[in-house]
């Protein structure tokens, strides 16, 4: 069972996902459970992600070593934990690509979808997606202020309010489009009552 978790920076995913993964482990006690990142997740994706949070570069390269560290992450760590019958929690997936390089830069669906297709299709024609996915959904403003008190921002952080409901409004698209793939999580709501909702959230494991 393959879980995302999605979200415009400063939504508070990160601050959710670890004790998300605590409580799967406890609702699940024979299954064991992956926690795992993009960009990032295996020795390689992590050196591209520092290139990718760090080098400025053209669009259509960006989004190339996004979908080459997928690719590793695929191969090396979801796959294998998925057969061997492991639930798979990724900070991140595919949706973020769609998000970020589409909607909030603009590189063209139809080079994403081809995108998609070659790195997470499947021999079957089918494309490996998450079973579940929990957006956390709240303006660019608010995620604006949070994120300005946390810590410095990397490179994608230091994007304007438009970049940022841009890629919003990508995420809520693609979510509206699969609502039985996607949970959305109020962001604004306080931590405490979105825990209640992560808690409440019936999974099909
Ligand atoms: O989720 P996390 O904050 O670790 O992501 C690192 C950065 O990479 C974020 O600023 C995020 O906006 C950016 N990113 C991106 N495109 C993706 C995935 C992440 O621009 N496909």
């Amino acid at each position: 069972y393959f879980i995302s978790f999605e979200g415009i920076d400063g939504a508070g995913k990160s601050t959710h996902i670890d004790a998300f993964a605590k409580l799967i482990k406890e609702r699940f006690p024979n299954r064991e459970v992956v926690l795992t990142r993009e960009p990032g997740g295996t020795a390689l994706g992590e050196q591209l992600r520092q290139l990718l949070l760090n080098a400025p570069m053209n669009l259509e390269t960006e989004a190339l070593l996004m979908f080459a560290a997928r690719r590793e992450h695929l191969i090396q760590i979801i796959e294998p934990a998925l057969l061997a019958g492991k639930i798979v929690i990724s900070d991140r997936f595919t949706d973020a690509s769609f998000a970020y390089q589409g909607g909030g830069r603009g590189l063209s669906l139809d080079k994403l979808n081809t995108l998609e297709k070659w790195v997470q299709g499947k021999s079957d024609q089918t494309i490996l997606q998450p079973n579940l996915t929990i957006l956390f959904d709240l303006p660019g403003s608010v995620a604006e202020a949070r994120r300005s008190k946390v810590r410095a921002p990397d490179k994608f952080e230091k994007m304007d309010l438009d970049f940022f409901e841009r890629v919003r409004q990508e995420y809520l698209r693609r979510a509206k489009n699969d609502m039985k793939r996607f949970h959305i999580v109020d962001a604004t709501q306080t931590q405490e009552v979105i825990w209640r909702d992560l808690e409440l959230l019936k999974l099909p494991i």
